[in-house]
């Protein structure tokens, strides 16, 4: 294994277990690693301080064990398996009620670079580093032997991987091959998951519980779900008892997907409409027709992926939700989220404060939502927070 040495006191990120090394904090390597390789990471005397996969760009280093111990079918065995392990001890995996959650949740689950999403019978497996990329294989053969519940892996890392380096990844299955794409079930609810052609790995589990609660506060309602993508937001307010909801969608894809988890749940239920439309145009349509909610939902794409575009994605988020603050009936609630990992809780409420106070109407904050114990955060880790949200009265 090649070594990578630290410049002096470089080494104190990684004594508090963070899992990155920028490059900016190597002072040598002795011989040169390919992208992907495990390496070992030393301090300026020598020191152990971990293993991890090398890969060209500002993170060199994306560490897989703090322990000098062999990184071999053992370790991804018992990494595989304490994830699981964890997911069914927090009651997320029950018999046919759920069968849809996060199983790797990159350095949430201390393995950076790695995703991984359980649909049935069916995982979705993603891979943002090349040396999760190199040991795809191993991984998959890893989960079949130790998630009971599933046959057939998934591989889906064309677009996840950087473009620069010297692979070409395939999308298919590593184990198995495909089956219905209808079985994924969320709390008693049933989904169509389409990780062939979908965004990300097919289905965004990490609403789930957020889903519930909307459950809660929908009966009697009328309801706009924005930003809908696979209608999970708009299922749950038909089981909740909601008395009309909309789904809108950009993309007319999503909204096919919305359609039919809708009618796989509802059949042939009057209260439901989806429009394949821009948000901002559809809201702004809505001053023509006159027309308010009782519960707006908001959960747009993540509108800042890079530091850089930090401030247009505190604007963007102020703008739409002063424009759902518009539409919202006295007495109305609101969801809203902000997926973007560069923008924290703090920034995200006041974007949305700023809204409010511009709307001039009484806004409480009745709960402050964020990611499910599947998608856990590792404290030592804290960029690992990604999903905010604020359900908020206005009055
Ligand atoms: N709420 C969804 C996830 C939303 S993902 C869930 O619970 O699963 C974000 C969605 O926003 C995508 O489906 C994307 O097609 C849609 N989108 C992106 N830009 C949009 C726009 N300008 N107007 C409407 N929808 C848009």
């Amino acid at each position: 294994m090649i070594t990578i040495i630290l410049k002096p006191k470089k080494e104190e990120s990684l004594q508090r277990f963070h899992p990155w090394v920028f490059s900016g904090a190597i002072q040598r390597m002795e011989g040169k690693p390919a992208e992907g390789d495990l390496v070992e990471v030393l301090d300026s005397n020598r020191n152990f301080l971990a293993i991890g996969h090398y890969q060209i760009g500002s993170i060199a280093v994306r560490v897989v064990s703090f322990e000098n111990i062999a990184i071999n079918d053992n370790f991804w065995n018992r990494k595989i398996l304490q994830a699981y392990v964890m997911r069914k001890s927090l009651g997320l995996i029950v018999p046919n009620y759920t069968n849809t959650y996060r199983l790797i949740h990159g350095e949430g689950d201390s393995l950076p670079g790695l995703i991984v999403d359980v649909y049935d019978d069916t995982v979705v497996m993603q891979a943002h580093s090349i040396g999760m990329h190199e040991i795809r294989e191993t991984i998959a053969k890893a989960i079949v032997a130790n998630v009971p519940e599933v046959k057939n892996v998934y591989y889906k890392s064309e677009t996840t991987l950087p473009f620069k380096a010297a692979i070409e990844p395939e999308d298919g299955y590593l184990i198995g091959k495909e089956t219905t794409q209808l079985s994924a079930l969320e709390n008693g609810l049933r989904f169509h998951v389409d990780w062939l052609r979908g965004q990300k790995t097919g289905f965004f589990v990490d609403q789930r519980e957020n889903r519930l609660l909307l459950e809660r506060y929908s009966a009697g309602k009328s309801i706009l779900n924005m930003f809908c993508y696979t209608g999970g937001f708009s299922v749950y307010a038909m089981r909740g008892g909601a008395k009309l909801v909309h789904s809108v969608d950009s993309s007319a894809k999503a909204i096919d997907l919305t359609d039919k988890n809708v009618e796989a749940n509802f059949p042939k239920d009057s209260r439901h409409t989806s429009f394949a439309e821009d948000a901002f145009k559809y809201l702004n349509n809505l001053h023509t027709l006159n027309q308010q909610y009782d519960l707006i939902i908001l959960d747009p794409p993540a509108f800042a992926k890079h530091r850089e575009a930090l401030r247009n994605a505190l604007k963007g988020y102020k703008r739409l939700n002063a424009k759902a603050f518009e539409f919202i009936k006295p007495g109305g609630i609101l969801f809203t989220f902000s997926c973007s990992q560069v923008v924290t809780k703090e920034q995200f409420r006041l974007a949305v404060f700023s809204a409010a106070a511009e709307s001039k109407r009484n806004v409480r904050i009745l709960h402050q939502l964020s990611q499910p114990a599947d998608h856990p955060i590792n404290i030592y880790h804290p960029e690992g927070e990604y999903l905010k949200g604020l359900v908020l009265w206005v009055e």
